[in-house]
């Protein structure tokens, strides 16, 4: 056979492969990632591009009414200009995580460039709260094999989700809440195969939602407000608690 029939399937695998680790929320080719929480009953929402000075104050109060916690990526930039908000996010006993200093797709950086901007989220972030963070989210969830090393230096552990539903979107939040449907239908299975099997643990959810936007401080994010306000009480009454990356990990006393 043409060795040319070999080498053309041959490339395109190796493409799809690194583009699968590169990109795919739950691979793991290129380290390992947390992208699930310890226990069916657990939701871990997490919020990506603040502090957004016109968005998070408001966020934090529907979390409070809900006793949710939840984990923020924050970009270091905004850091810088907000460190109060970050402050006020960590005083209300909710998580926070590195999601670099500009918002690249590290994917694309070397590994200088991608260690720099781990670095300077790092320090924004170490400056505003006095407490190194211990989780990482690559922006756009891009990764290549210097990325997770990379922040493993730095102590971190990277993670990833199990939904995004895409509320960086101009849609309506008519559009938006339907695709937030599947945390609502994992719980009610769940919560069915628990009560047959008698067999507490499983996973739960980790949904990707934004409370910035990459591209310019303070972006309307009102729609993840409104999909929220609809969604946190069916969730509670659904029997989910709603944790920080920190309890999602954490083994339950026994
Ligand atoms: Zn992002």
């Amino acid at each position: 056979m043409n060795s040319l029939f070999i080498a053309v399937p041959a490339a395109l695998t190796t493409a799809g492969v690194i583009s699968y680790g590169a990109a795919y929320p739950r691979a793991q080719l290129f380290g390992k990632t947390i992208s699930r929480t310890n226990s069916s009953r657990k939701l871990a929402i997490t919020f990506d591009d603040g502090p957004n000075p016109a968005i998070t104050p408001k966020l934090l109060d529907l979390l409070d009414r809900y006793n949710a916690k939840a984990t923020f990526f924050l970009i270091g930039k905004y850091v810088r200009e907000c460190p109060e908000l970050v402050k006020e996010t960590i005083a209300r006993g909710n998580s926070i995580g590195n999601h670099t200093e500009l918002h690249p797709n590290l994917f694309w950086l070397n590994p200088k460039q991608v260690r720099i901007e781990l670095r300077l989220c790092h320090d924004a972030i170490c400056n505003a709260i006095c407490v190194p963070p211990k989780w990482f989210r690559p922006p756009f969830g891009m990764r290549n094999p210097w990325v997770i090393p990379a922040a493993r230096e730095l102590g971190y552990q990277t993670v990833m989700w199990t939904l995004i539903p895409g509320d960086w979107s101009e849609k309506p939040v008519d559009w938006l809440i339907p695709r937030m449907q599947p945390i609502a239908q994992h719980a009610r299975q769940n919560l069915a195969n628990t009560a047959s099997a008698n067999a507490p643990g499983g996973t739960g959810d980790i949904l990707c939602l934004h409370d910035g936007g990459h591209r310019q401080l303070n972006a309307d994010r009102t729609r993840t407000l409104a999909a929220l306000e609809h969604w946190l009480p069916r969730w509670r009454d659904l029997g989910l608690e709603f944790v920080t990356i920190d309890d999602a990990v954490r083994t339950p006393a026994p």
